[in-house]
């Protein structure tokens, strides 16, 4: 049978304005002690009232903008009504009559490939609180506690259209979505501590019968590796219903990490289950066309851009422009090593390989590296001081205590020989050594010439020039 998948996302991103949405309490609360970045305004208590962060206006107009939508001059809040126990008014303060933009759209790679991905809307609204669990969440709560310290934290929600076709391209979307954010410095982007939120809507059609089976909510895939796999899983499940004459609920499921599947969470809401209305106690959000354009001429240049200009300029593979350029600091490592060694290309492996590899297993350390190093290991090279070999080698050691690699090379007598004279009595010794290997090689068998090579290297514990070695060996081999 065949299927087609259905994927739409709607990502929660948290602003990282200095103070809340609506108040003047902080806005990272992350490691703060509960209930103590908290006011009247966020607690909702009576005759309180809301007033608009303009930072926060202006970090979602500029992220509207990288995101091609269209920004709405006029936008208004709305009240989507609910009861929770960590939403003190009993309702969150969101957009959605008027949301603050719409229409816009992000490009993503896949495989080789550019797709675009439509954006329906993008909007403002408040952060609910958190509930605590005594005890196990799953398990034996006997009472819950409420931290009131997010609520009003700034957050702008994306939905997109249903343009995605696998659990992959939402997870790129996703990490092509945190790129940009922490290009625009607007959000840290950390889906560990809940700044960036992915829930995805999913359906599965068969091709041949031309059924849709029905659209499943997924939540709580809080890391960009989950997110490809609560998806994967969700799309294996509802094609096995649809392969068995099947419809799945329409409803709304969790990721769980302990079983690695999506578990029920409750039937899916409809919007009207909301009953949103005005807000009657903000004015509308009105931006002129000129303040727009003056957010739109701040907007640093962005990953697209900056990976358009390194094919261009550098003359770099799209695949390490893009390597490159998803994370600014490492696209500006990457300028400040060229300007140093002149060499793109070779700039382009070294930092793609061996400095990311690097870089993943770093944890909050400050990174020891500069531009000077990696200059410095790929003169060596050219200049023939060290092998591509030693190179690699010792590039860890560089890496981690910032020494240079001259430095390195030294202390560790890894200078490559390429002094023709010792290689050369080096390899005359080893061949007189080895009588009958040399017979074996005069008679044609000319593979042996590895065993030389191998043997001279031993004897230079791997310093010699081995392009100088093979041609001095065969130069007394055939002689
Ligand atoms: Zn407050």
């Amino acid at each position: 049978m065949k299927f087609r998948t259905v994927i739409g996302l709607e990502i929660h991103v948290q602003l990282s304005t200095r103070t809340k949405a609506f108040c003047s309490c902080p806005a990272d609360v992350f490691d703060l002690p509960p209930n103590t970045a908290v006011c009247p305004v966020c607690t909702g208590q009576p005759g309180a009232l809301p007033v608009v962060n303009k930072q926060m206006v202006d970090y979602a107009i500029k992220l509207a903008l990288a995101l091609n939508c269209r920004v709405n001059e006029y936008s208004r809040f709305d009240r989507k009504n609910y009861f929770y126990p960590d939403l003190p008014k009993g309702y969150q303060i969101s957009q959605y009559f008027y949301p603050l933009a719409v229409g816009g759209y992000m490009d993503i790679d896949v495989d080789g490939t550019t797709k675009r991905i439509r954006i329906r809307r993008l909007h403002l609204e408040e952060d609910a609180g958190k509930l605590v669990h005594e005890g196990d969440s799953i398990t034996q709560a006997k009472y819950s506690l409420v931290d009131m310290n997010r609520c009003g934290v700034p957050l702008v929600e994306i939905v997109t259209e249903p343009d995605l076709s696998s659990p992959k391209e939402a997870r790129i979307f996703t990490e092509k979505l945190r790129s940009i954010l922490r290009y625009l410095k607007i959000s840290s982007g950390d889906m560990e501590k809940g700044a960036l939120r992915c829930d995805a809507n999913i359906s599965v059609v068969d091709l041949e019968r031309n059924v849709s089976s029905n659209r499943v909510e997924v939540k709580n895939m809080n890391s960009f590796r989950f997110i490809e796999k609560a998806l994967e899983y969700e799309e294996q499940r509802i094609m096995e219903a649809l392969m068995r004459g099947e419809n799945v609920e329409k409803e709304t499921r969790g990721w769980d990490l302990a079983t690695k599947t999506t578990v029920s969470m409750r039937g899916k809401e409809e919007e009207s289950d909301y009953r949103y209305f005005p807000e009657p106690d903000i004015p509308p959000i009105v931006v002129s066309k000129e303040e727009i354009e003056r957010l739109r001429s701040s907007l640093p240049e962005l990953p697209d851009e900056k990976k358009l200009r390194f094919v261009q300029v550098y003359g770099l593979p799209e695949y390490d422009a893009s390597v490159l350029t998803m994370d600014e600091f490492v696209a500006d490592f990457f300028e400040s090593c060229v300007e140093l060694t002149g060499k793109p290309k070779e700039t382009s492996n070294w930092i793609m390989t061996e400095m990311l590899r690097e870089m993943k297993e770093l944890e909050n350390e400050e990174l020891k590296i500069k531009p000077e190093h990696i200059a410095e290991l790929i003169k060596m090279v050219d200049q023939g001081e060290i092998s591509i070999k030693t190179a690699k080698e010792i590039f860890p050691e560089v890496f981690r205590t910032g020494k240079m690699p001259s430095q390195i090379v030294e202390e560790r007598g890894l200078r490559q020989l390429s002094d023709e004279r010792t290689i050369f009595e080096i390899a005359k010794k080893v061949i007189d050594e080895n009588p009958q290997v040399v017979s074996q090689y005069r008679s044609g068998k000319k593979s042996v010439l590895s065993f030389f090579v191998g043997q001279v290297m031993k004897q230079t514990r791997g310093t010699a020039n081995p392009k100088l070695v093979n041609e001095v060996l065969r130069r007394l081999l055939e002689g």
